[in-house]
């Protein structure tokens, strides 16, 4: 495949879903920058797993390694400090009835690509990919294509140049992109998504499980673990995109 010139920011938590759409967009495009943003996490597992997926990536593919260009961290705390002071209850854990950790701000992803766009469009990228999927997750209703469709249009007009918002995980179940990410780089990638991704919310780091390493009982570990498991039920199959 001839990579694209276009170049592509990547929106990396260091999450499982963007650790495979950063292998995705380093199969894809000749150029690849990551962004992460600091809103006041709790835990700093997810940003300690961003430098430590990009470089076993980047150790284990030499084509990749010389796709991959600078991380970026951006700090919003005065947007994330809108979630904790919003709390009427101590939400130490608690989940919502959506399935989201309470301190989750209404309309994260809106302001992350809006970030993103101001961002790539002072280092000469023109694809935002993002790991945003609405098969899994119904209950972010700023991570549905509909709305990534409008803010696109919006930052197309604000931005006055062509800008895409690319998703490839939009409508892909969790044991396909472990299918994915077979299909992009095998068990290497396999393994470094298990060793090093961060999908927690509680941010432990511990104990160890065949999919990774997190409580076992967050949502976002039961989403997680229950992917893996249907993956490997099927044969660990691989997807080629
Ligand atoms: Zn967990």
């Amino acid at each position: 495949m001839t990579p694209s010139s276009k170049g592509a920011l990547v929106l990396f938590s260091g999450g499982q879903d963007s650790t495979v759409c950063l292998a995705w967009a380093l199969e894809r495009y000749d150029r690849v920058e990551t962004v992460g943003f600091d809103y006041g996490q709790r835990h700093a597992a997810e940003l300690t797993a961003r430098l430590a997926v990009r470089e076993a990536m980047a150790a284990a593919f030499p084509v990749w390694a010389m796709r991959l260009g600078d991380d970026h961290l951006l700090d919003i705390r005065a947007f994330g400090a809108i979630g904790e002071t919003a709390l009427t209850t101590d939400a130490a854990i608690e989940m919502t009835a959506r399935g989201l950790p309470s301190t989750f701000v209404p309309g994260r992803n809106l302001v992350f690509l809006t970030y993103a766009a101001a961002l790539a469009d002072r280092r000469g990228l023109a694809d935002l990919v993002g790991g945003m999927c609405e098969t899994d997750y119904s209950g972010y209703p700023d991570c549905r294509r509909a709305t990534l469709d409008a803010l696109q249009d919006a930052l197309r007009l604000g931005l006055d140049r062509d800008v895409a918002i690319v998703t490839p995980l939009m409508r892909r179940s969790k044991a396909e992109t472990w299918a994915i990410a077979q299909g992009l780089g095998g068990e290497v990638l396999i393994k470094i998504t298990v060793d090093h991704s961060h999908t927690c919310y509680r941010g432990g780091r511990e104990p160890r499980h065949d999919w990774g390493v997190g409580c076992g009982e967050c949502p976002a570990c039961e989403l997680r673990a229950r992917g893996w498991a249907t993956w490997v039920a099927e044969g660990r199959p691989a997807v080629i995109e």
